[in-house]
């Protein structure tokens, strides 16, 4: 059996899990409309090659990663995710808190949903590792738990020796990770595989379950071979998170600011690891994921595979959408966060919808007791109340101080504070706050500079100009005074060749 050690913190919150994990994955429907943002995933864009009026296939590229070679950047190529006809390239609204803008290519679907040509790698164990990470970057593929990190760029061979396969899915009301490791262990054990080949051949992998979906469990313990184990871990929420699952599984601590695979480990979503399987064993590329659909604003809570693109409502109507839905949130209750409406499409971080009927009210928040209820629960072992105070405060330097990048706004803190302050909101609002900041200093720097550069290269010129001016001057006096020494020399001459009287 494998020993397992803790993380500090936690709480268990109700998981609402059986709302829709009870029936199969259904195919989602095509939509008549796909709207594919240019950026969904963390780093740069993609840039279009694609024009309006083009027809496109399904998987074929319709955004380029932001540089040639796609292995060497955060950004990853967008795919089209049917076939039909580019009828926009335009700024659409995207999953956001905010309804946000940004730049969008809108295909027209015609319903065939026909394949580009694509190669697939099945004898990828002959090629080098970097060969079938590069093939993984193409196939545009991100971290699918939630955070959208281009996968190629944790797919290096950087003496890696612990791969691990998170299948922890802690946050309530989503069950999509669970439906895919009941009904496609085999192709996660063999993305599994296809990433141990990439990293160079890793010492271990394990796939962590949590305790509470022994079908999944099971399922993946019939599909594994000999190097890959299959754990089960608690059902602790926040298990799921990268630097929680490491110490559980390994007893090691990942330090602030510091990158698993510093200590020599990798951490992959389950449905990353089936993404994986597809770019290589089939060739496809990624253009559909696994979404939970939920709440009680649906009448059929389920699992579907959805192109990207579809627009939340298409996908809600499939469930069953009741027509009073009140609040519609993208990801869990923990940390997702909820969205102005059901226009915008389902992006590669898609991974629930919760939808509800009614909103019990909030309590309102009262002032702190600090009977550190929050810090108890806090799985980074931050202080919550004293970050509250310097976040309300807007002293945002003393909230750093206090680490406050390494929240990783689980919501442990709100969900146990008995004075019901939003602690997480405050977080989230003084993060903001300061990379606002900081990209306003960086963008009043970079004018700086360029108008010291303009100065600079405006007073070369007028020194050159002078200088030339200068020499033009200094030339044309020379150039007289070597005039009047010729017309000297020539009067000396004419006055010396002169017949004299005695000649
Ligand atoms: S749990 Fe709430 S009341 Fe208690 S210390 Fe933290 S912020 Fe204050
Ligand atoms: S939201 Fe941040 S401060 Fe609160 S418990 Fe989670 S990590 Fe700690």
């Amino acid at each position: 059996m494998t020993h397992l050690w803790e993380f500090h913190g936690g709480i268990e919150p109700l998981g609402h899990k059986s709302l829709s994990n009870q029936t199969p994955i259904v195919q989602a429907k095509i939509p008549p409309f796909l709207v594919l943002p240019l950026l969904q995933n963390i780093g740069e864009p993609a840039q279009p090659i694609v024009q309006i009026g083009d027809k496109v296939l399904k998987g074929q590229i319709i955004a380029h990663c932001h540089a040639y070679d796609c292995s060497l950047l955060m950004s990853v190529p967008v795919h089209a995710s049917s076939s039909g006809t580019v009828k926009a390239i335009e700024s659409r609204a995207v999953p956001h808190p905010s309804g946000l803008m940004a730049p969008c290519i809108v295909i027209e679907t015609d319903g065939q949903d026909t394949w580009a040509e694509h190669t697939a790698l099945t004898d990828y164990k002959t090629l080098s590792p970097e060969v079938v990470r590069d093939h993984i970057a193409k196939a545009g593929i991100v971290g699918l738990g939630g955070a959208g990190f281009p996968a190629h760029i944790k797919l290096k061979p950087d003496s890696i020796d612990t791969l691990i396969i998170n299948g922890a899915e802690c946050e309530p009301y989503i069950t999509c990770d669970d439906r895919l490791m009941r009904e496609h262990a085999h192709d996660i054990i063999a993305g599994a595989q296809i990433i141990g080949h990439v990293l160079g051949g890793t010492k271990r992998c394990v796939i962590a379950v949590e305790n509470n979906k022994p079908v999944a469990y099971q399922a993946l313990l019939e599909a594994v071979d000999g190097w890959v184990e299959v754990v089960k871990v608690p059902t602790l929420y926040p298990m799921g998170g990268e630097k929680q699952l490491i110490q559980v599984l390994t007893g090691n601590e990942v330090g602030r600011a510091q990158l698993p695979a510093s200590i020599g480990i990798v951490v992959h979503n389950v449905e990353t690891t089936r993404a994986v399987y597809r770019a290589v064993q089939l060739g496809q590329p990624l253009v559909s994921r696994v979404i939970t659909v939920t709440g009680t604003g649906v009448e059929k809570p389920q699992n579907l595979e959805a192109l990207f693109g579809t627009p939340m409502q298409a996908l809600l109507e499939q469930c069953g959408y009741q027509s009073d839905i009140q609040r519609l949130i993208m990801g869990g209750p923990m940390m997702g966060f909820a969205l102005p409406n059901d226009k915008m499409p389902i992006i590669k971080t898609t991974n629930c919808l919760i939808v509800s009927r009614a909103i019990e009210p909030k309590p309102l928040a009262k002032p702190c007791i600090r009977c550190g209820a929050c810090a108890n629960v806090c799985p980074i072992n931050l202080l919550p109340q004293q970050l509250y105070w310097y976040s309300k405060a807007k002293d945002l330097k003393k909230a750093q101080d206090y680490h406050l990048f390494d929240c990783i706004d689980c919501g442990c803190c709100s969900y146990v504070c008995p004075s019901h302050i939003p602690l997480v909101s405050y977080f989230r609002y003084a993060k903001a706050e300061i990379r606002a900041t900081e990209r306003d200093r960086k963008t009043a720097e970079l004018a700086k500079q360029r108008y010291e550069f303009k100065k600079f290269r405006l007073d070369r010129s007028k020194k050159e100009r002078a200088e030339r001016h200068k020499k033009a001057v200094s030339d044309k006096s020379k150039q007289a005074e070597i005039q009047a020494a010729v017309e000297r020399v020539k009067a000396k001459k004419a006055q010396s060749e002169k017949p004299t009287a005695n000649s």
